[in-house]
């Protein structure tokens, strides 16, 4: 518990007492790498492009127009490796831009220098997926995806002024003698965001039956990293399956919640109790996973210069998410009449 206390205090020497979820928008359910040994896109049947697996602008789209509404912020936009064209990247980021109007964090594999020049008046920063820093266990995980690309992004994007930040999955095999690698790649490649998440084991993978690391064991990466880098902002991954160990996260340092259904399972117990670890933790919760926004549906899209068709498409999916929000929150009032 001392490392606990002793990470709490310097958390709350740097940062606020607030606590927001930060939703990553996947754009597809396909990779062309499709083999890291932990991920579900890994699993999807091989019979189906990678690029025929995109979903549609529209949902996307309409996504971000909630998550506006909601509060939420973007912890970043991603989906496979190899999905779309540079190209089609592009006019959604600019699509993007136009609803969110903010910079958003960008996780599409290793991005080169002259790419990431075309994104920056769209993005802040770039996300590289490294997952794990040990060597033997990277090669393991993720035979197909190197880091020294991602190195190579890093540096490109430091020279371009764009923000950097990286992802680590706890549970997967690393070691606690690992931490000063860990220490070393986040001081060497300059990374000022860290997603920290435990591992799922996904149905099909190498993982499937092996245990999700415990609360003790995420908590203590999280805290010896707010310990080791006062000024970090530490994501917690927390699927819905361990609300539980919320509030135990954020005390370890963690500054904000990711990896929650939270469209799904809007408006559920499971998001109420999120709500309730932050505020165990000393947390006011911005934004909302539990309160259905004020929004006008039909004129939702108004104010943007889409074209027509694809403004009808958000709307309909705006509606249809909405639908599984109230459905959710009504059955929770139900379930506390009864
Ligand atoms: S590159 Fe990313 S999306 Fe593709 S299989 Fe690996 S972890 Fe999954």
């Amino acid at each position: 518990m001392l490392l606990i206390n002793k990470a709490e205090q310097i958390y709350k020497e740097n940062f606020s007492r607030t606590v927001k979820f930060e939703r990553a928008v996947f754009f597809s359910w396909g990779c062309t790498i499709g083999d890291c040994g932990f991920c579900y896109m890994s699993t999807q049947p091989k019979d189906k492009a990678a690029q025929e697996t995109k979903r549609s602008t529209a949902s996307i789209l309409a996504e971000f127009i909630l998550a506006k509404h909601l509060g939420w912020d973007i912890g970043f936009f991603t989906g496979g490796i190899g999905v779309f064209t540079p190209d089609e990247l592009l006019v959604l980021l600019k699509h993007i831009f136009e609803i969110t109007k903010e910079k958003i964090w960008l996780s599409v594999g290793p991005i080169p220098k002259a790419l990431l020049q075309k994104y920056q008046p769209y993005i802040m920063g770039v996300v590289g997926s490294t997952e794990t820093i040990n060597p033997v266990l990277h090669k393991k995980v993720c035979p197909s995806k190197p880091i020294a690309p991602y190195e190579k992004m890093f540096e490109a994007a430091k020279e371009l002024g764009l923000a950097r930040a990286m992802t680590f999955i706890v549970g997967m095999g690393e070691t606690k003698e690992d931490l000063p690698l860990l220490i070393d790649f986040i001081k060497k490649c300059d990374i000022s965001k860290i997603h920290m998440y435990g591992l799922i084991p996904q149905k099909g993978t190498m993982f499937e039956h092996s245990p999700i690391p415990s609360q003790e064991e995420q908590a203590w990466w999280i805290a010896q990293l707010r310990i080791a880098f006062p000024k970090l902002d530490i994501q917690c991954g927390v699927w819905e399956d361990r609300a539980e160990r919320l509030a135990l996260l954020l005390k370890a340092g963690a500054n904000s919640i990711s990896k929650f259904k939270a469209l799904k399972l809007f408006g559920t117990h499971v998001a109420r109790e999120f709500e309730r670890q932050a505020a165990l933790a000393g947390r006011t919760f911005e934004g909302t996973l539990t309160k259905l926004p004020q929004i006008n549906e039909s004129n939702i899209v108004d104010q943007y210069s889409f074209d027509r068709e694809l403004k009808k498409e958000i709307q309909k999916k705006v509606s249809e998410y909405l639908k599984v929000m109230e459905k959710n929150c009504k059955k929770v009032v139900l379930a506390q009449i009864h």
